[in-house]
């Protein structure tokens, strides 16, 4: 599945991309903060941007892309699912604030991921309300469970089921009509999955879209 971004879509990405370039070598610019952008801000707001990213402490995608007040529309819950919560939330980013690119971001080591994967097969039943985080990862680890070279290895088995719920979502949320699909169709939005590297800091594409380019 390729993906060719329009050239409102790229800018945003490789303004995120550089801004992620800067977080990871530890030289970030904070920009867009203070008091002058917060009165700014307050006859309204035009972010870059939709983020549909993990819950997780460790990744903050304000942070990550080193950007600032008003700059990023983002959504997250456990495992970055795409919820219904989570897609009308998207669809306001689409309609209201008419951002051309989401970004969906998935990170390294995510715990649940993890637990889907710890669940899958097994006799437990999660605690609480959790089932409602885990099971819509269900598909990711049952594929993740037929082509790991070692289901029984837990690290491996969660790690492809990270990066095959990745690409579940991105196509999902490209083919969610009629909102989101329409605009993918016709080139006003962009959809796009990135992977965040805990130890380096860096975001890395997922493989089935097209990098940016000025011809783009
Ligand atoms: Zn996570």
């Amino acid at each position: 599945m390729t993906s060719k971004l329009q050239p409102r879509a790229a800018v945003v990405l490789e303004e995120l991309l550089a801004g992620n370039e800067r977080y990871a070598d530890d030289r970030p610019t904070h920009p867009h903060q203070g008091r002058r952008t917060r009165a700014t801000l307050t006859a309204g707001q035009h972010p870059l941007a939709a983020v549909l990213a993990c819950s997780d402490s460790r990744v903050p995608p304000t942070l990550v892309f080193d950007q600032g007040l008003g700059d990023l529309f983002i959504v997250r819950n456990a495992g970055q699912v795409l919820s219904p919560d989570a897609l009308a939330s998207l669809e306001f980013a689409v309609l209201e604030l008419d951002v051309p690119l989401i970004v969906v971001l998935a990170h390294q080591a995510c715990g649940a991921i993890r637990a889907a994967a710890a669940t899958f097969g097994g006799d437990d039943i999660p605690e609480g309300h959790l089932v409602q985080v885990l099971a819509p990862l269900s598909p990711a680890v049952a594929f993740a469970s037929r082509h790991a070279s070692d289901a029984d290895d837990l690290d491996a088995l969660a790690d492809l089921a990270g990066h095959t719920h990745l690409r579940m979502t991105v196509t999902a949320l490209r083919l969610a009509g009629p909102v989101i699909a329409t605009r993918v169709a016709d080139g006003r939005l962009g959809v796009v999955g990135l992977t965040y590297e805990l130890a380096t800091g860096i975001t890395r594409m997922l493989g089935d879209h097209v990098r940016p380019t000025a011809a783009a």
